[in-house]
């Protein structure tokens, strides 16, 4: 999608620090970390969020849960724990439309969510 920063990113035309890339899957550190980790894992193909997903979608989407528990290994998160979060539309809190998971990590998290 021409107008789509996470579009760019993937594409390289934005740059970001990348902390994960497979044919499907991209992942990024957030450039306003809201944790001491913070990584951004989306689909390289442009889907707008968790509302356009279909049956089409179900394997994709396990990629990129299953993508983020690999970078929370990596990131050494499993022994403290981490969230994966995907806001939805104006109530979600979605600022970017591209379907992505945020990983968040490196500090308690508080429940429930703002
Ligand atoms: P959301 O508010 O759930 O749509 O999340 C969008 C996230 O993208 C926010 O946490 C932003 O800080 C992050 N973000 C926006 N632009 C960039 C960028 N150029 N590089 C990295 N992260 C970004
Ligand atoms: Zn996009």
């Amino acid at each position: 999608m021409d107008d789509c920063i996470f579009c760019k990113i993937v594409a390289g035309e934005i740059p970001s620090k990348i902390a994960y890339q497979d044919d499907e899957v991209f992942a990024f550190h957030d450039i306003n970390p809201a944790a001491p980790t913070h990584i951004v894992v989306i689909p390289r193909q442009h889907i707008a969020n968790s509302a356009a997903l279909d049956a089409s979608h179900a394997l994709l989407a396990g990629r990129l849960i299953v993508a983020a528990a690999q970078i929370a290994r990596e990131q050494n998160l499993v022994g403290s724990g981490y969230r994966i979060v995907t806001n939805t539309g104006k109530d979600g809190g979605q600022t970017v439309g591209h379907l992505h998971f945020h990983l968040l990590g490196g500090r308690a998290m508080t429940w429930p969510p703002g």
